[in-house]
C-alpha cells in the first residue's frame, strides 16, 4: 500500500517535471557550441599531477589556485600510451590520439625506411627563419594527423588562427598543427632569439622582430636564486645532495646560480632554459603575441598553444625532488597569473577558454630512491644490444638479421631475413623469449602479438597505444619500475608507469564548469573535448572521448 502511494505520488512528480519541460517554449536560438574568442592550450613539460598538490600551499591566489578555484580539475588524468616522451605527449594532446595513429612515435626513433634516425620536428625541405643555423629546419610534418588547432582553421574557413610557442621547437610546432599560422621556437647557444622555418613564412613578423631586438632575453641572465627563503622550502629535499647534476662551471648544485657569469660554459642562452626563467621568457613571449598577432580580437575563435619547456629541463638535471624545481614551480605559478591577468585585460574575463595539462611526468631519481630501499635502477641499453646481436648470430648462423636496437624495440633487417629464409615470426619469438631473462626487463610484446589482440589494461595496453604499425620495430620491452636509462643525476621519464603517466588536467574560462572528479580521464580526451566545446570536427584521427562533466 505504501510502495503504491509513492508510485502515484512518484508519477504526479513525473508528469509535472514533463509539462515544465514542455511549457518552455524553443527560443530558436538554442546554444549549440561555445565559441571563445580565444583557446589558450598551455602544457607544462615534465609536469607530474602531484606537483599541484606538493606545491599547493606555496601558490599564488592568480595561477594554479585560479584554475583549480574558478575551473575544472582532472584528478585522475594519464597518459594512455608509452613512450612518455615531449614529442608524443604534445601531439597526443592535440591531436587527440596516441602514437599508433599519430605516428610520433618518439623524440627521435630509428625510421626504418630511410634506415637513419629521424627527429619528430626535422624536416630538410624547409629553412630556419630568424637563424643562420642549419640545425633548426623545422616541420608538423612527421605528424599523421590534425590537431584540434587545425580543425579550427578548417572549421572558420581559415580565418581563426593558430600560433604555437615553446622553447623548445617540438613543443611549439606539434600543437598548432599543420596549418598553423605560425610556431615560434627559442634559439639558444649564441643568439637567444625567437625563430621560426620557412614552412610557415619567409620572414619574422615584426612583433617577434621587435620581441628579439628587446633586451627580453639577456635580462634573465641573472642570478637565480630561489623566490621565497629556501628554509622555508620543505616540500623538497635538501639543496645539496647527491642526486642532481647541476651546471658545468659551478661546483655544487645549490642556490644561487649566476646564469650571466655560467653562460659561456653552458652553451650561451641555452642557460635560460635550463632555470626557471625559461618559463617567464615564454610567458612574455606568449603575451606579446597576443598583441603581435591580434588574438581573441573578433569573435572567430583563435587558438594559442603555448609550452613551458624549462620545467622539463630543470627537472632532467636536479631530480622531481629538488629545491631547484619547486622553485621552478612556485616561478611558473606567478608566470600563468601574469598570462592570465593579461588575457582577462585584453580578451576579457568570460571570453577565453584555457587547459593546462603536461606531456609526461617523471620518476624520483632512481639513486635517490635507493637510499629509500625502493625498487629502481639504472638500464645499460649498450649491454642488452651486444648480448642480444650475439645472442641471434649464434642460435641463426646469420649475421646482421637486426638492424637496430632503439626506443626499447628490436628493428629487424627484413631484407637479411628473406635472404636468409628467417621466419620473422620465429625471431621475434626468440628474441622475446631471450630477452626475458635479463634482469632489468619486466615485459616483452612481439610485433605479431601487438597486432592481433586488443589489450585493454595494464602496461600492455600502453604499449599497443604507442604501437605504431608502420614505424614501430619488431620486439618490444618494458623495463623494471623506476629503472631508467639516465645518469645517475637527475630525472628522467619515457615509461608506462603512474609517476610518468598521471599528468595534471585542468580547464578555465568559457564554456567550463566549476568542480573536479577523480574519474579515470586520458591524455587524448582533451583534443575532443575542446572540438565539442567549440562544435567542431574532431582531430582526423582522434581516439579520445568528450569529458562531458567539465563542460556547461
Ligand atoms: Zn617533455
Amino acid at each position: 500500500m505504501i510502495k503504491k502511494v509513492f508510485l502515484i505520488f512518484g508519477l504526479v512528480l513525473f508528469s509535472i517535471e514533463c509539462t515544465s519541460q514542455q511549457s518552455q517554449p524553443s527560443s530558436g536560438k538554442e546554444t549549440i557550441n561555445v565559441s571563445p574568442k580565444l583557446v589558450v592550450g598551455m602544457v607544462v613539460d615534465q609536469m607530474r599531477y602531484d606537483y599541484l598538490t606538493r606545491f599547493y600551499d606555496r601558490f599564488g591566489e592568480g595561477g594554479f589556485k585560479r584554475m583549480l578555484r574558478e575551473g575544472f580539475n582532472c584528478k585522475n588524468n594519464h597518459f594512455n600510451y608509452v613512450p612518455t616522451y615531449t614529442g608524443p605527449g604534445h601531439a597526443s594532446v592535440f591531436t587527440g590520439t596516441t602514437p599508433q595513429n599519430h605516428g610520433i612515435i618518439s623524440n627521435y626513433w630509428y625510421d626504418k625506411f630511410s634506415k637513419k634516425g629521424v627527429y619528430c620536428a626535422s624536416d630538410p625541405s624547409v629553412r630556419a627563419v630568424g637563424s643562420d643555423s642549419e640545425l633548426e629546419r623545422m616541420s608538423p610534418h612527421r605528424m599523421k594527423t590534425t590537431t584540434v588547432a587545425d580543425q579550427n582553421r578548417l572549421h572558420t574557413q581559415l580565418k581563426g588562427k593558430s600560433i604555437g610557442i615553446a622553447i623548445k621547437d617540438r613543443g611549439a610546432i606539434l600543437p598548432a598543427g599543420h596549418s598553423a599560422n605560425g610556431a615560434y621556437w627559442f634559439r639558444g647557444k649564441d643568439e637567444g632569439k625567437w625563430i621560426t622555418s620557412t614552412y610557415y613564412r619567409n620572414d619574422l613578423p615584426n612583433w617577434v622582430q621587435q620581441f628579439n631586438d628587446s633586451d627580453k632575453a639577456e635580462s634573465y641572465l641573472k642570478v637565480w636564486n630561489t623566490l621565497y627563503d629556501i628554509n622555508s622550502y620543505i616540500e623538497s629535499g635538501s639543496d645539496q645532495n647527491n642526486f642532481e647534476k647541476g651546471f658545468t662551471g659551478k661546483e655544487t648544485a645549490t642556490f644561487p646560480y649566476d646564469l650571466g657569469a655560467l653562460k659561456d660554459q653552458n652553451e650561451g642562452y641555452d642557460i635560460i632554459k635550463g632555470s626557471a626563467y625559461g618559463n617567464s621568457l615564454t610567458a612574455d613571449f606568449a603575451i606579446a603575441a597576443i598583441d603581435g598577432e591580434a588574438l581573441g580580437k573578433d569573435d572567430i575563435t583563435d587558438f594559442l598553444t603555448v609550452s613551458f619547456s624549462s620545467t622539463d629541463y630543470v627537472g632532467h638535471n636536479f631530480g622531481v625532488n629538488s629545491k631547484e624545481i619547486q622553485d621552478t614551480y612556485l616561478r611558473l605559478d606567478k608566470d600563468l597569473e601574469r598570462l592570465f591577468n593579461a588575457l582577462d585585460s585584453k580578451i576579457g574575463k568570460g571570453n577565453y577558454t584555457v587547459f593546462l595539462t603536461a606531456d609526461h611526468g617523471a620518476v624520483h631519481v632512481p639513486s635517490y630512491l635507493q637510499t629509500v630501499k625502493i625498487p629502481s635502477g639504472y638500464f645499460k641499453k649498450d649491454t642488452l644490444s651486444t648480448k642480444v646481436m650475439a645472442f641471434v648470430k649464434e642460435r641463426f648462423k646469420v649475421d646482421g638479421l637486426i638492424e637496430k636496437i632503439d626506443n626499447d624495440q628490436v628493428f629487424f633487417a627484413y631484407d637479411v631475413l628473406v635472404k636468409n629464409n628467417v621466419s620473422a615470426q620465429d625471431l621475434q619469438k626468440t628474441i622475446a623469449h631471450y630477452i626475458l631473462q635479463y634482469d632489468q626487463i619486466d615485459k616483452v610484446f612481439t610485433r605479431e602479438q601487438l597486432l592481433t589482440g586488443t589489450y585493454t589494461e595494464g602496461i600492455a595496453a600502453l604499449v599497443q597505444k604507442g604501437f605504431n604499425q608502420k614505424r614501430s620495430g619488431d620486439v618490444v620491452f618494458v623495463l623494471n619500475p623506476a629503472t631508467i636509462l639516465y645518469s645517475r643525476t637527475g630525472s628522467t621519464h619515457g615509461s608506462g608507469l603512474n609517476y610518468d603517466t598521471h599528468a595534471p588536467l585542468l580547464f578555465m574560462g568559457k564554456g567550463i564548469k566549476q568542480g573536479s572528479t577523480t574519474e579515470k580521464t586520458t591524455i587524448p580526451d582533451i583534443a575532443p573535448t575542446i572540438s565539442a566545446l567549440l562544435g567542431i570536427t574532431f582531430p582526423n584521427g582522434a581516439t579520445g572521448d568528450v569529458l562531458p562533466f567539465v563542460l556547461k
